[in-house]
């Protein structure tokens, strides 16, 4: 057996031994996590370590307990003697891959779901994001049990190898071409998938909003981590109008976050890697540069950009912007962009900004993305108390806080009915005169299946 082989059949072995599944051992792994993320803040971002060990692996701790628990579910008259719950088990061997963007986030997040759960995990993290990678494969399996959790390295090659091994349950972050890989892979061993994709995010600006306001808010989400995020404002969808009074309110606000040499501010950062900036640079050709559009191959460089008489067939408008660059698309009516949103594929996230909750609420009833901000951004990402999942092109499932932990369970349908007792049983067995027919459908109540 190649060496791949090798350490799944030992996390195979790991999990058919039940070593994952009490709850003391889930927490070990989960308290492992947490001192990892201590011990090492230098080589971590030490903000976002800080933010981690607070809303998820804590929140993971302090739940555990209640998280397992069976869920009890109603019965009718005919069970009044058995139990109905719902056991939550883990799925057994399970695949985490990572995207670049936010290395740490995107891998140690899912990964307190599936050691919350009790599964054992192949932690896939991104073969760009290399600083990341080195310090998941060298340093954290020093803080995990090794007997159920292994980093597997590697790109796309190696990759598509390790699925072609059997998974009980795959975890995928990254784009949507990526994800339709995945998922054919994994339906060859009917293997379930959460696929946490991207896309173009719209963001609709009415004509009844304070443009300052909503320069600050899109311009923050646009531009933070150079506008390499999932969910970030992909396009803004607004009048002609608003748009001649947006501008000067970007123009504004993206030199005081960013001072008038934004090259040299400490907030902006750079493109991941060369591939992607020419294919950036080449999306600065598209509609008209209206701010920004400066850029320096040498370091990667791309200024903070409004793009303005874009076409919707440009290809800047066609692929995930994925970078500092906002095109604004003109439509007349809120009617008008909702029918613009609903042609494309389901977004990540949609964005609405209005002083109108009529507005707003208006968009968020007449469309579909995995995420919705009203006067905001992607500040939802925040609460473990929402879901993070896309929704047709965008991906399916959901995780974060609790909903991590459900995504890694099987939801297992439990009855246990009492050995005796056997009359009680009669009148499921036939035959079936008409006043046991009515008895049963009487027991089983009206929200009952009556297959019986
Ligand atoms: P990607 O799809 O190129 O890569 C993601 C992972 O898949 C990496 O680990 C990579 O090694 C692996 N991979 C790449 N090609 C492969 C192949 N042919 N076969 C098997 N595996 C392969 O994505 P990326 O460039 O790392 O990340 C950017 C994308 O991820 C964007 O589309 C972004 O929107 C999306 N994303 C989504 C979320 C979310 O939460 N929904 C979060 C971050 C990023």
């Amino acid at each position: 057996m190649d060496s791949v082989g090798d350490t799944l059949q030992r996390l195979r072995e790991t999990f058919s031994a039940g070593r994952t599944r009490p709850a003391e051992f889930r927490v070990t792994q989960l308290e492992g996590l947490g001192r990892f993320l201590r011990d090492n803040q230098q080589l971590l971002q030490e903000a976002l370590a800080r933010d981690l060990r607070k809303m998820e692996v804590t929140l993971a701790l302090k739940n555990l307990h209640t998280w397992m628990k069976d869920e009890p579910a109603t019965k009718n008259l005919l069970m009044q003697l058995s139990s109905t719950f719902i056991r939550k088990e883990p799925f057994g061997l399970v695949l985490i891959i990572a995207p670049w963007n936010y290395p740490l986030n995107l891998s140690l997040v899912p990964l307190v779901g599936a050691l919350a759960a009790g599964n054992c995990v192949v932690l896939k993290p991104s073969e760009i994001s290399t600083s990341t990678e080195k310090v998941l494969t060298e340093v954290l399996p020093q803080y995990l049990d090794q007997s159920c959790f292994a980093v597997m390295l590697g790109g796309p090659e190696e990759t598509g190898q390790l699925l072609e091994h059997k998974f009980d349950y795959i975890f995928f972050t990254g784009s949507p071409r990526v994800g339709r890989i995945v998922m054919t892979a994994a339906a060859k061993h009917l293997t379930p998938v959460t696929l946490e994709l991207g896309g173009k995010n719209p963001c609709y600006v009415d004509d009844n909003c304070d443009p300052e306001t909503v320069a600050n808010r899109v311009a923050f989400f646009r531009y933070f981590n150079t506008g390499q995020t999932c969910v970030a404002p992909d396009y803004v969808l607004c009048s002609p109008e608003m748009q001649e009074r947006l501008l000067p309110a970007l123009q504004s606000t993206i030199a005081r976050f960013f001072g008038e040499d934004p090259r040299s501010s400490p907030n902006l950062g750079r493109i991941i890697n060369d591939k992607h900036f020419q294919r950036l640079q080449g999306l600065l050709g598209c509609g008209r540069v209206a701010i920004g559009g400066q850029s320096d191959q040498r370091d990667r460089y791309i200024a903070p950009t409004v793009l303005v008489d874009v076409q919707e067939t440009e290809p800047v408008m066609q692929e995930e912007i994925f970078g500092p660059i906002l095109p604004i698309v003109n439509v007349r009516s809120l009617d008008e962009a909702i029918d613009f949103i609903n042609r494309r594929e389901k977004p990540l996230a949609l964005y609405a900004f209005s002083k109108s909750n009529k507005v707003v609420n208006k968009m968020l009833d007449r469309t579909s993305s995995g995420t919705f901000g009203g006067n905001d951004g992607f500040t939802y990402l925040t609460l473990p108390s929402l879901p993070l999942g896309g929704v047709g092109n965008s991906g399916m499932g959901r995780y974060h806080g609790k909903f991590s932990f459900n995504t890694f369970s099987h939801h297992r349908a439990c009855l246990l009915s009492p050995p005796g007792l056997e009359k009680l049983n009669d009148i499921r067995y036939p035959p079936y005169p008409d006043w046991k027919q009515r008895l049963v459908r009487w027991s089983l109540g009206p929200q009952s299946c009556t297959l019986l």
